[in-house]
């Protein structure tokens, strides 16, 4: 096991940058609700990166914008196909650069694009007005993960209020794709950014995120000859077929989450795998037999497994189920991987970087933090897997992220922007602002 060489934090600097968060926080607050009321639904994650842009510029960084262009990072074993334009596929990094490089450099990574927010009359509010409401902030990204990204800006920001600067390179990423491919966080890594260590300040709600499962998307087309209504049987037409395939799919997830005992974090955990039948579209007519269904589907896959183990379970379970199948036989479903194609990671314990940011934890909240063993995707494992870098993936509270009335807990931003800003003091060391 590692020991941290670094000494920690005095009392004096931990508390004035604890003192200068809590000064800039209505800034901070105010900056949020600005940036969730730019929608970065995929496909539209350009207003809310303008936004970030010239926040980072003025605070004096260097600056770097590009677009995600498939061609270069293809390639990459950690790549995800891609089913959709990245015209607005942007990212941005802003860099600081210390006079003398003699801290840990260190990568602050979140993603801009947000989940669609669904019929929005089921929410509350509407999903971008970024209401206040007590100790909560309600807005489709405001948790996941806008307030992280925000507090990432921040807690650099509360270094400079106490006239301290980083004393090793620190590059702030915000990435375009983590809810539906990863691709983003993978072009930052492809483009050369790489440090000591990084940190995604996703709403881990304080805790310290240990293990991850790898994410897979697929869509499976049905097609077949339509004819009259009055003249189709039970069972012949493709929404029908569709519907009967998966009943096959849930056989894939019911195996798999038999082989949790076989994971190091997962035995104790009820249904870790969760496939989902996310969209379906099909037929054209009600009274026309409908020629055509598509199914839209998530699975996840442990950590040390490929992903390419999920796709032939998946491909071998539509294609039994077809062969029997009195409408599929002759028409059979197509499977295309059209987003999603990630591994997990775990997270070996007691690296220098968990034992810093741990320690910040604990001064700002007084409590040791506790694992978090996600079963969902997290762009950590572009760092973890691919640049062999240590990622901790730590932020505020949000609760129904994904879904209606998505909220991000106020207090808790504050304590993650405390935590992040001794964080950063501690990793990277300080200097003096200008001189
Ligand atoms: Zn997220």
């Amino acid at each position: 096991m590692s020991e941290d060489q670094g000494a920690a934090l005095g009392e004096e600097l931990a508390r004035r940058l604890s003192d200068a968060v809590d000064a800039g926080f209505d800034e901070q607050i105010e900056f949020l609700q600005e940036l969730v009321r730019r929608p970065s639904v995929r496909g539209q994650e350009h207003l809310a990166q303008d936004l970030m842009f010239q926040a980072m510029r003025q605070r004096g960084y260097e600056m770097d914008r590009w677009r995600v262009d498939p061609k270069d990072i293809e390639h990459h074993p950690g790549f995800s196909p891609v089913a959709v334009d990245y015209a607005h596929a942007w990212n941005v990094v802003g860099t600081h650069r210390p006079r003398n490089e003699t801290g840990r450099s260190l990568i602050l990574n979140g993603h801009i694009d947000v989940v669609p927010t669904g019929p929005v009359e089921m929410w509350a509010d509407p999903p971008f007005a970024a209401t206040i409401k007590g100790d909560w902030m309600y807005g489709r990204g405001a948790g996941d993960m806008k307030a992280g990204v925000v507090a990432n800006m921040f807690a650099l920001d509360a270094l400079r209020r106490c006239g301290l600067q980083p004393a090793a390179t620190v590059h702030m990423e915000t990435v375009c794709e983590e809810e539906s491919t990863g691709n983003g966080a993978l072009a930052t890594l492809v483009r050369g950014y790489k440090a000591d260590a990084a940190l995604i300040s996703e709403p881990s709600g304080g805790r310290m995120t240990r293990a991850t499962m790898g994410v897979q998307w697929f869509q499976i087309k049905v097609r077949g000859h339509p004819v009259h209504v009055a003249h189709a049987g039970t069972g012949s037409n493709a929404i029908q077929a569709a519907m009967d395939l998966v009943a096959p799919l849930r056989a894939v997830e019911d195996k798999w989450n038999a082989r949790r005992h076989e994971t190091k974090h997962y035995a104790d955990r009820d249904h870790p795998v969760n496939m989902n039948v996310g969209k379906i579209a099909g037929g054209d007519w009600a009274s026309s037999v409908p020629s055509w269904c598509t199914m839209d589907c998530r699975i996840s896959i442990y950590p040390g497994f490929k992903p390419q183990e999920m796709q032939r379970d998946i491909e071998d379970a539509v294609r039994k189920a077809a062969s029997g199948h009195p409408f599929l036989s002759n028409n059979p479903p197509e499977v295309v991987w059209n987003g999603f194609f990630t591994e997990g990671y775990d997270l070996e314990p007691g690296s220098d970087v968990e034992i810093v940011l741990s320690r910040c934890h604990e001064r700002v909240s007084g409590k040791k933090p506790v694992d978090y063993i996600a079963t969902a995707y997290i762009d950590s494992r572009v760092f973890v897997l691919y640049a062999d870098m240590p990622c901790m993936v730590y932020g505020p509270i949000c609760e129904d992220a994904h879904g209606f009335d998505e909220r991000v807990n106020i207090p808790s931003i504050r304590e993650a922007t405390k935590a992040i800003a001794l964080f950063i003091a501690d990793w990277c060391g300080v200097e003096p602002v200008g001189g």
